[in-house]
């Protein structure tokens, strides 16, 4: 049998393993900071309405630049994220995993490198690897939060040409305060000057503001956004970002034509007619994450403070044993290789029942 590896595939991808969690059929599963909420009845018929209108212009080529789609983004940031942006500051793409390998495909590449602080999302890394772009990976406090003097010595000493930073951290919950992200700007401009991006994969679930004003007067920093999580649409692909209007015009020379097909322009912008609904899931959803952490609390486990949609909890001596464990009662969590810890994706409130209780049942065992 021929392997990936007999194969003349390029030398770093060799021995490697592509990304992604167990999809396991488990009753519960809360292990991909997925939204719980299905799209609402009236929704999918708007999807319906829009695809269908598509649907009849199908033998043409999509909105290559995507221009009303980029526009409703806009407007829905400049409402709910506290800084105006038009769509010239947009770009969209399937998903916010496409638009950050837009971004090293214009300003990382072969021969220059990424920072991010780890633990946290790990398809950073991998897209840099699959551009070309060297990975240095810098440290965070043990309460996972970012040591900006430690940083900013990482990126003097290395400047790097790309630095992730992403808030809420995704696996740990962590938000990053303003004021960390200006220095590491800073920081970043003075060694290089870099690229800056802000991976706000799940900014509506955070208990603070949007990191979006920042953009302003800042062309290297770029904020990543994506309709996944808080639009309760992880099938739909959409990820978006805001940033000068130069970055939007840069990633052009790396896209493909016409990457955003029109029935993904078309659903996207029913979706974004009910904003308001789908925002009243996110409020829901932020009340199940605080009901989770107080209650893991509670049952004495450790909590990493959360302002996203999912939990950090632990610590354990063997954290995947007890991904296990609760896995044979019945629900799904992620174990995504940080000692001592497994995250929990905030799910509907019985998913959530059924998720303590399985936690509460492995307390009592062990006392
Ligand atoms: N950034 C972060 C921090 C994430 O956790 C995720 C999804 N897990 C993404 C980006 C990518 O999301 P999508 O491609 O679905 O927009």
């Amino acid at each position: 049998m021929t392997g990936i590896d007999d194969l003349p595939i390029r030398d770093e991808l060799r021995g490697k393993s592509p990304y992604g969690a167990p999809q396991l059929d488990v009753a519960v599963r809360l292990n991909t900071n997925e939204n719980p909420y299905p799209l609402p009845e009236a929704l999918v018929e708007r999807i319906a309405e829009r695809v269908r209108e598509a649907a009849r212009d199908l033998n043409r080529y999509p909105d290559r630049d995507a221009v009303e789609l980029r526009t409703e983004l806009a407007r829905y940031l400049t409402r709910t994220a506290g800084h105006p942006v038009t769509v010239a500051n947009i770009w969209a793409a399937n998903g916010s995993n496409e638009v950050l390998q837009q971004l090293l495909q214009t300003f990382g590449g072969p021969g220059r490198t990424a920072l991010g602080f780890e633990p946290s999302y790990s398809m950073h890394a991998l897209i840099a690897r699959g551009t070309g772009t060297g990975w240095l990976s810098g440290p965070r406090n043990d309460d996972f939060t970012i040591d900006v003097e430690r940083a900013r010595r990482t990126i003097a000493e290395h400047r790097p040409d790309v630095v992730f930073i992403t808030s809420p951290n995704n696996p740990t919950g962590t938000a990053v305060e303003a004021d960390t992200v200006l220095a590491l700007y800073e920081a970043a401009q003075a060694a290089k000057p870099s690229l800056v991006v802000v991976d706000e994969a799940y900014g509506e679930f955070s208990h603070r503001a949007s990191l979006l004003p920042l953009i302003a007067g800042r062309p290297n920093l770029v904020l990543s956004r994506t309709m996944s999580k808080a639009f309760g649409a992880a099938g739909l692909r959409l990820g978006y970002l805001a940033a000068d209007p130069a970055v939007v015009d840069a990633v052009q020379l790396v896209r493909l034509p016409y990457h955003l097909s029109s029935v993904t322009q078309a659903t996207a912008l029913a979706a974004l007619e009910h904003t308001d609904t789908l925002l009243g899931y996110v409020e829901q959803l932020k009340a199940e994450r605080d009901r989770l952490v107080a209650e893991l609390r509670a049952l004495g486990y450790e909590v990493t403070d959360s302002d996203a949609n999912f939990v950090q909890f632990g610590r354990f001596e063997d954290s995947h044993a007890v991904w296990q464990q609760i896995l044979d009662r019945g629900v799904l969590v992620r174990d995504n290789g940080v000692p001592g810890w497994l995250r929990v994706t905030a799910g509907t409130p019985d998913e959530n029942d059924a998720f303590l209780e399985a936690v509460r049942a492995l307390k009592k065992e062990q006392s």
